[in-house]
């Protein structure tokens, strides 16, 4: 959804919004490497000073993901609160008034923000590097590859003994 910022009223928006993973896609121009399990949910408070359009609210999406130790894909329940900055038309100043360390600050070239830039803006900074399918996920057999949620693989590849530690218990009396 487009906002025109001329549009903000003094007092600010407050929006329920609803956006498919298939339009911001779209949106994304085929850059998006994402596959989103349901549409994207937000809440969103916009309000507008002077030059500057802040925004604030909340971001809800099942995001498909793959586990980072069995490789196997789940549905990751991506939830964010946030608060961003977009400066209207102007280049970023390097000699600037340090504003709050967790609000981030953008750029909005012409005169609408668009709110599919503010999810996906927000979902990739968030996304985590190494997802889980659970926190206790046993992952890949190092030898057989086998998913040992699933049980132990019987290929004898995971002899938890540590090498060194054998070499030690050698002198023991
Ligand atoms: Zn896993
Ligand atoms: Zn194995």
């Amino acid at each position: 959804m487009k906002i025109r910022i001329e549009d903000i009223p003094p007092s600010g928006l407050s929006l329920d919004i609803e956006e498919s993973g298939a339009a911001l896609k779209e949106f994304a121009g085929g850059k998006l490497d994402l596959d989103f399990s349901t549409p994207v949910k937000a809440h969103l408070e916009v309000s507008k000073r002077g030059q500057s359009v802040f925004v604030s609210g909340d971001i809800k999406a099942g995001i498909k993901v793959e586990c980072s130790r069995c490789l196997n894909e789940f549905e990751y329940p991506y939830a964010s609160d946030f608060a961003s900055y977009y400066e209207l038309g102007r280049e970023p100043e390097r000699e600037k008034e340090l504003k709050p360390e967790d609000m981030d600050v953008n750029f909005i070239a012409g005169d609408t923000l668009d709110t599919s830039e503010v999810l996906l803006g927000q979902i990739a900074l968030e996304l985590p590097m190494q997802p889980l399918c659970r926190a206790d996920c046993k992952g890949l057999c190092p030898k057989c590859g086998a998913d040992l949620n699933l049980g132990e693989c019987g290929c004898g590849g995971e002899d938890k003994t540590d090498p060194r530690l054998a070499k030690l218990k050698e002198f023991k009396p």
